[in-house]
């Protein structure tokens, strides 16, 4: 399609479930929980996890070959091999590679990417301001429970001037807390963007040091300070480590693509996210696919409907600051201030995915209003429209909270409009009424109305007219203002 418009689109930075606890949210993404596993494991053990690892790696093909992995680092990659107290670069496979040359490889790109190696150098009690030879310990203060901890940053080594550790709190940190991960804190920049750049809501963000903390406590339960008879277990809603019941899932419970075996999935993602570069926001939808590693606390928090899924992203695109068209402002402005207003009801709350892996993914602005909800999608492949999402009281089914709409069905928003159906959503892991719309209480902005026709014209069955019929046929209100597109 040739727009004349450059539509603006949210970009984003986490893709996790998110807990609502009422006046703030927390978002626990599951890859917080995975990379930090690693920053609080002892380097002998991830020394040893590298080198079964190349194990696994050399001999999966052969035993699992129909298996495409989830994390995939087969490809060859330029790295930093030490030879003989030489640093050479070299293009290589990473199973060409022994596990101290592997260990040496990965550390350069930690150090790349983080601007230190503290990530592979430091680990278990070093990853953290504690000399339990001393008798330091993690701390629990006051009623309301909190876990404190100092965690290494991920990047401080050469910039001498930094805090080295970073300060990390988690109120009510227990399987058994009223309101778990009621605040979580952290000096990172991680946790200050996501309080920062949400104006609109109160967001916690359990970042990878928080996510070391809480893996740390709970492996070390008797290095915690204070601990009260009843707190027995700390909560960590995905689990990077297997329990002993779980060792069992074998490759039949898994799904194709998943892993063919969950011992090395820590490693796996701790591969990807520096030799490939993968996002938080890609690692984070993979690894929320895989039901065994939720835990089951989890499960129940989204049966429930008090956490589910959404998007973090970078920025709010409409900030005042930002250079957006003018009629691409006035038509958000009018749409907010239509659902903000006290008759409707609704507010804003935060961000989810619609069409979710197909080629029409969108980061979608929620306003919500009790059960109900406007999802205003913003994309730059086509002008704005919104999904409303209607609640019929339909239940969480336990399969559901793991998997997502196949992406092949998804349609084209324009394909779809005005046509109510039941969808499946990606947010609630329920089924909701669904409709795409546009706003019609209001005359779309002139500018914008050349992009609607092509659109239109392209995408809705029957094209301009089939659109009219459509729009006549269900009888809207203000249809002038949506056959003024035509
Ligand atoms: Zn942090």
């Amino acid at each position: 399609m040739n727009l004349k418009i450059k539509y603006p689109e949210f970009k984003a930075r986490r893709y996790s479930p998110v807990i609502d606890l009422g006046s703030s949210k927390t978002i626990i993404p599951a890859e917080s929980f995975f990379i930090g596993n690693f920053l609080a494991t002892p380097l002998t053990v991830i020394r040893d996890r590298l080198k079964k690892w190349l194990e696994f790696e050399k001999s999966y093909q052969e035993l699992y070959p129909d298996y495409s992995k989830l994390f995939d680092v087969s490809r060859r990659y330029t790295l930093t091999i030490k030879e003989d107290d030489n640093i050479h670069r070299r293009v290589k496979r990473l199973t060409d590679l022994n596990p101290r040359e592997l260990e040496f490889a990965l550390s350069q790109k930690i150090r790349a990417r983080e601007e230190s190696y503290s990530l592979l150098r430091t680990g278990g009690d070093k990853a953290f301001d504690l000399d339990i030879e001393r008798g330091d310990s993690v701390d629990i203060y006051g009623g309301n429970v909190v876990l404190v901890g100092m965690v290494k940053s991920k990047g401080d080594a050469r910039k001498a001037q930094q805090v080295r550790f970073k300060h990390v709190s988690v109120t009510g940190p227990f399987e058994n807390s009223k309101s778990k991960f009621r605040d979580v804190s952290c000096d990172c920049e991680d946790s200050r963007r996501a309080r920062e750049k949400q104006g609109y809501q109160d967001i916690r963000l359990v970042c990878t040091h928080a996510g070391a903390l809480l893996h740390y406590a709970s492996e070390n339960m008797r290095s915690i300070k204070g601990l009260r008879e009843k707190d027995t277990q700390i909560f960590l809603p995905f689990n990077s480590i297997f329990p002993q019941e779980r060792k069992n899932v074998k490759l039949e419970w898994i799904i194709q693509g998943e892993q063919p075996n969950l011992d090395y999935l820590t490693t796996d993602v701790v591969l990807s996210r520096y030799f490939n570069g993968e996002t938080f926001f890609s690692i984070g939808k993979k690894l929320t696919n895989i039901p065994v590693i939720y835990d089951k606390i989890l499960e129940s928090i989204i049966l429930d409907g008090t956490a589910s899924f959404e998007v973090l992203p970078e920025s709010y695109i409409f900030e005042r600051s930002n250079p957006i068209n003018p009629a691409v402002r006035t038509l958000f402005t009018q749409m907010e201030s239509r659902l903000e207003d006290h008759s409707k009801g609704y507010k804003k709350a935060g961000n989810c995915l619609e069409k979710r892996d197909s080629s029409y993914e969108t980061i979608a602005l929620i306003f919500k209003k009790i059960k109900d909800e406007v999802r205003l999608l913003f994309n730059r492949n086509f002008p704005p429209v919104a999904v409303v999402r209607k609640d019929i009281d339909s239940q969480v089914g336990i399969t559901d909270i793991y998997r997502y709409i196949d992406p092949e069905t998804h349609l084209h928003p324009f394909e779809e409009l005005f046509m109510p159906k039941i969808m499946f959503d990606d947010k609630t892991r329920k089924y909701t009424k669904y409709e795409v719309i546009i706003p019609s209480e209001f005359p779309i902005p002139a500018g914008l109305r050349d992009d609607y026709k092509e659109a239109i014209a392209k995408y809705f069955p029957g094209g301009i007219e089939g659109f009219r019929h459509q729009i006549q046929r269900r009888g809207l209100k203000n249809q002038t203002n949506l056959l003024d597109l035509t």
